[in-house]
């Protein structure tokens, strides 16, 4: 098997598993950090290493833009032109094409749209963007699937849903085919033919189906009806809803949805959302917010969101969350921090970022192991208390 989830433990419906990839193992519930066009922002590898990062991200739509998915390939993947040699996800550009891009026109055969870099016109299919995620080389791949508003009608729900599940059907052929016809870059030849793990990429499907329970359901039902996976993303949740409604959607697709596979919430990773959402049972999460909160000045904390800009830290020798384990609050001061801020260094969106990724890195270790434990209930209640108190650093 290329691909396989063990669960060591559940509590409820929360579960700590270990998903196996050809580029090593993820326990979950984990954070994947998010290198859009092939890097974290402002973080190394070796960073990303030292704080116990497993699988990150990459995206389809941008790498395809800049620098090209064929320069990646000739460059031997994404793992080998980043460095990075745990797994890694692409998300497929679905998101970014109808939230990005300009000028869309969408039919049944895919998406026409403008780049949002220099208005060049492009095309994605289902099979075009396989072709891009086989050039890139990602462990898992996501499948294009038709994005919506997240208010959108139940009618455009509907539609769209129906539509991505219709369109996960051709990616799957074009990825088979592939598979059978084009190496990954360092799949050895003479064994890519046969059942080189490495050769083989795990399509996620997502479930779609906007704020509508039944929708839900429908999609969970009809995309595990067309093939095994090897795991489930869920999309379209974290768009504008009320929080209750995407709590509710969590807890449909929980049910609907095999306990024996991963679940990837795309695109949700405030502490407060990742804790809910492992109570309902996701094992994987990503979000863009660590890096561009702390390229902005804002730091999560135990105690609530941090603005390092404001004055009241001009001469705070704390580190930035002093249950922090990090290497910037074992080594910095607030003081130091709010200094690089304010006089524009680098060094100072670094830190921040290095600190937010590493927080949200230890919230999905801090909850895997209240899972372990056996106290989740009280582990998440104290933790959201302690975090939800208004406390003077709350931005
Ligand atoms: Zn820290």
């Amino acid at each position: 098997m290329s691909f396989s989830f063990q669960i060591e433990g559940a509590a409820g419906a929360a579960r700590a598993g270990v998903f196996s990839t050809p580029h090593g193992n993820v326990e979950t519930p984990a954070f994947m950090p998010v290198g859009t066009l092939a890097t974290v922002k402002a973080l190394d590898p070796d960073d990303l290493v030292q704080m116990g990062a497993s699988m990150i991200l990459g995206n389809a739509y941008h790498l395809h833009l800049r620098p090209g998915d064929e320069v990646v390939r000739e460059m031997g993947g994404l793992h080998q032109f980043m460095r990075w040699n745990g797994p890694i996800l692409t998300d497929s550009g679905g998101f970014q094409v109808f939230s990005l891009a300009q000028l869309r026109t969408v039919d049944e055969q895919g998406v026409e749209f403008q780049s949002h870099l220099d208005g060049s016109r492009r095309f994605f299919t289902p099979e075009i963007v396989m072709q891009i995620e086989r050039n890139l080389g990602a462990d898992v791949i996501m499948q294009f699937d038709h994005v919506i508003p997240g208010q959108s009608s139940e009618f455009a729900a509907r539609d769209a849903s129906e539509r991505s599940i219709r369109w996960l059907a051709r990616c799957l052929t074009e990825l088979r085919r592939l598979e059978a016809s084009q190496p990954l870059e360092d799949t050895p030849r003479e064994r890519f033919q046969g059942d080189s793990p490495r050769n083989h990429q795990a399509l996620f499907p997502i479930v779609q189906g906007g704020i509508h329970a039944h929708l839900r359901r429908a999609a969970a039902d009809s995309i595990r009806a067309m093939y095994d996976w090897p795991g489930f993303g869920i999309g379209g949740l974290s768009v504008g809803e009320e929080k209750d409604a995407m709590f509710e959607m969590l807890e449909v697709v929980d049910e609907a949805l095999p306990k024996t596979h991963p679940r990837y919430l795309m695109g949700v990773g405030f502490p407060e959302d990742l804790i809910e959402a492992i109570r309902r049972g996701v094992d994987l999460f990503d979000c863009v917010a660590p890096t561009r909160m702390g390229r902005n000045g804002a730091a999560f904390t135990r105690d609530g969101r941090l603005n390092i800009k404001r004055t009241e830290f001009r001469t705070d020798p704390k580190p930035l969350d002093p249950d922090c384990d990090c290497s910037a609050c074992a080594r910095f001061s607030r003081a130091y921090i709010r200094h690089l801020f304010v006089s524009d260094e680098i060094l100072g969106l670094r830190l921040l970022s290095l600190h937010n990724v590493h927080f949200l890195l230890s919230l999905g270790r801090a909850a895997r192991q209240a899972i372990m434990n056996g106290d989740l209930d009280s582990w998440s209640r104290d933790w959201l208390a302690r975090y939800r108190t208004a406390s003077p650093l709350t931005v």
